[in-house]
């Protein structure tokens, strides 16, 4: 659901064989790291169901925390908080911008869907949309 990643460059690292964790891309070891999310959820409308894989700006968007509150509730013993957090995005309506790629392993064909942009639904802004494609149809 998460991972380690270097303050600086936002990129994957690894514990040190030192003290701390080692950087790759910047080439040094740091002394913590940040949580990033990487995140994949099973979707459903009225038409039909797809797996989405979503990264961390959207993941945040999506469960309302940051990949470190979230771990934090995990470890803390605080489980039911923990849940508690993951619950409050089911059942929200939301609008999502995909990519949806075909890809291809081992002579197996795969549909890939990633989750480009998130935003909840603004009911009232989607209403005086619907309505004005509506009265268009008047004309
Ligand atoms: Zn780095």
């Amino acid at each position: 659901m998460s991972y380690r990643t270097c303050k600086t460059c936002n990129k994957k690292v690894t514990e040190s064989t030192g003290k701390g964790y080692w950087c790759a891309r910047c080439q040094k070891d740091e002394e913590s790291f940040t949580l990033r999310y990487v995140f994949s959820a099973k979707f459903s409308d009225a038409t039909d169901e797809a797996w989405f894989s979503i990264f961390h700006e959207q993941t945040e968007i999506l469960l309302g925390c940051s990949a470190d509150e979230l771990a934090k509730l995990k470890s803390h013993e605080e489980t039911p908080n923990f849940l508690c957090q993951l619950k409050k995005a089911k059942w929200v309506s939301f609008l999502f911008r995909i990519c949806v790629s075909r890809t291809e392993y081992k002579n197996v064909k795969r549909q890939k869907i990633n989750v480009i942009d998130i935003a909840l639904v603004d009911f009232v802004v989607d209403t005086r949309f619907l309505l004005n494609e509506i009265y268009a149809m008047k004309d």
